[in-house]
C-alpha cells in the first residue's frame, strides 16, 4: 500500500481513559516499507470532550440546554417512528418567578433556579433527560414512557419543587411549578410539534392556578 493511515483509538487502563493515534506512513524509497507511530492524543480528546459537554450544557444550573435537549429529542422522535415506542415531554415552567427575583434580589433568584433543576433531576429517572429550556423554563424527555406514567412523573416533579427550601443568607423562599405533558406522535414531522402541544397544556395549567399538572390534547 502506498497509502497514509490513521486511527484514534481508545485505551484502557486502570487508572483513566486514554487515546491513542495511530499511524502508518509508507516509506518512499522502500516498496511495502511503513513506518508506524502510536502518539498519546488523551490530552487533546478530553478538550474535545469538555467543549462539546460545555455546549450542551446551561451555566447556570449544570443540566443540559435547549440546544441538547432539542437535539435528543429529535433523535427520539425517530425512534418512535420506527419503533412505535411512547415518548413523554413534560414543559415545566416556575411560577411568579419574576416576583422571586423583586423580592429577594436576582442573587436568590439564580439560586432558586439551581434548587429548582435540582429537585427537577431527581425526580425523573436516569433514562430521562432534564434540561433548561431558557429562563425559568425546563422540560423533560421521557423516553419509553406513555401519558398516564408521565403524568405520574410530572405531578412528583411538581412535588419535588413545591417541597424543596431555597435559603439565601436569612431567606428561605418556596417555589412551585406548572407542568404541561403531551406525548411524541409519530406523526410530527419536527419534535417541535410535541413541544408545542406540551406547551398548550402548560398554558392552561397557568391558567387554571398553576401548581398543577395538565395533559395536552390529543387530537
Ligand atoms: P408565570 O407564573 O406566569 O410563569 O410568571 P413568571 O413571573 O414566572 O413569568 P415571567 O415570564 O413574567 O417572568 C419570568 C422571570 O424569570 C423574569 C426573569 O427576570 C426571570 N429569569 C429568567 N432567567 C433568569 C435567570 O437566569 N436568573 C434569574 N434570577 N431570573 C431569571
Ligand atoms: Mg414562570
Ligand atoms: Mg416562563
Amino acid at each position: 500500500t502506498t497509502e497514509k493511515f490513521e486511527l484514534e483509538y481508545p485505551c484502557d487502563s486502570p487508572t483513566e481513559p486514554r487515546w491513542f493515534l495511530a499511524r502508518a506512513t509508507p516509506l518512499e524509497h522502500q516498496q511495502g516499507g511503513v513506518v508506524i507511530s502510536h502518539t498519546n492524543v488523551t490530552d487533546r480528546k478530553r478538550l474535545v470532550f469538555d467543549l462539546a459537554k460545555l455546549a450542551a450544557t446551561d451555566p447556570l444550573t449544570g443540566v443540559p440546554n435547549r440546544r441538547h435537549f432539542v437535539d435528543v429529542a429529535a433523535a427520539e422522535l425517530e425512534r418512535t417512528k420506527r419503533f412505535g415506542t411512547s415518548t413523554s415531554v413534560l414543559m415545566i415552567d416556575l411560577d411568579h418567578f419574576k416576583s422571586v427575583n423583586d423580592t429577594y434580589g436576582h442573587a436568590t433568584g439564580d439560586e432558586a433556579l439551581r434548587s429548582a433543576a435540582k429537585a427537577c433531576k431527581s425526580a425523573v429517572r436516569k433514562a430521562d433527560l432534564l434540561a433548561r429550556m431558557g429562563g425559568e423554563e425546563f422540560a423533560a424527555l421521557l423516553p419509553g414512557t406513555d401519558m398516564t406514567s408521565a403524568l405520574a412523573v410530572a405531578e412528583k416533579l411538581r412535588r419535588a419543587v413545591a417541597s424543596t427550601a431555597v435559603c439565601v443568607e436569612q431567606n428561605t423562599c418556596w417555589l412551585t411549578t406548572s407542568i404541561g405533558v403531551s406525548q411524541v406522535s409519530p406523526d410530527d414531522k419536527m419534535i417541535e410539534e410535541a413541544l408545542s402541544r406540551a406547551d398548550g397544556a402548560l398554558y392552561r395549567a397557568k391558567r387554571s392556578g398553576r401548581n398543577c399538572v395538565i395533559a395536552a390534547n390529543t387530537d
